[in-house]
């Protein structure tokens, strides 16, 4: 089973897109994401985007770091 998670920015709210499987994919009704300083920020604000467990309200911190990391070397 694969985990999916919504990429969403923490200043904004909006969605850029999200996670599977270690692999980002951008939602196509959204900016695109900027890369400063090896991390991923929100393409309308430039807010610092995190990932928000599909089918949760909580991701334990944890899987958050990893999974960023992932999505990091990804793209
Ligand atoms: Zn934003």
């Amino acid at each position: 089973m694969q985990q999916t998670y919504n990429v969403k920015c923490m200043m904004c709210g909006r969605g850029a897109g999200y996670v599977r499987a270690g692999r980002f994919q951008q939602l196509v009704s959204a900016p695109r994401l900027v890369q400063r300083n090896r991390r991923s920020h929100c393409g309308s604000c430039g807010g610092n985007v995190y990932l928000e467990a599909e089918d949760s309200p909580l991701v334990p911190p944890a899987i958050t770091v990893l999974a960023d990391r992932r999505a990091s070397r990804a793209s």
